[in-house]
């Protein structure tokens, strides 16, 4: 396992939400990486004052379902590309459709700039096909 990997785990460990196959992946490679271990302990301490101050303000509902909830939203939030809103008035939508519009011509540009034109200036070299023309055989022409 890779930090870059670890690291994206590394916020459900400290949650206890990764399986227990997963975790002890994790769990080796932050053994013998500093960076992914100090990782780990942010993020175990962030949690720890987040549970002492939910204690405290008395959160009357606050049990641990709806904290693997909250868990769950964070991480998910963080790891997957969020989704399109769909309940949005009007005037919004207009301005995610331009803006997305900007996007994939901008994207269209680039594509076009960095993957087809290179490939227009460098044309392939034709392999040159030698054939072999057999003359016909003409018959000697005797005196
Ligand atoms: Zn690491």
């Amino acid at each position: 396992m890779n930090c870059k990997k670890a690291k994206k785990r590394i916020p459900l460990l400290a949650g206890r939400e990764l399986s227990a196959k997963k975790a002890l992946r994790l769990k080796k490679h932050i053994q013998s990486c500093a960076s992914c271990q100090r990782e780990l302990k942010e993020y175990e301490a962030a949690l720890a004052r987040i549970r002492v101050v939910a204690q405290k303000e008395e959160a009357k509902d606050w049990n641990e379902n709806e904290w693997k909830a909250l868990m769950k939203k964070a991480v998910s939030e963080e790891m997957e590309p969020k989704t399109f809103p769909f309940k949005i008035n009007p005037k919004l939508a207009l301005a995610y459709g331009f803006a997305l519009l900007a996007i994939l011509i901008l994207a269209g540009i680039l594509i076009k700039y960095f993957v087809l034109k290179p490939k227009s200036i460098t044309p392939l070299a034709k392999p040159t096909i030698v054939k072999k023309i057999e003359s016909p055989k003409i018959p000697p022409i005797l005196p």
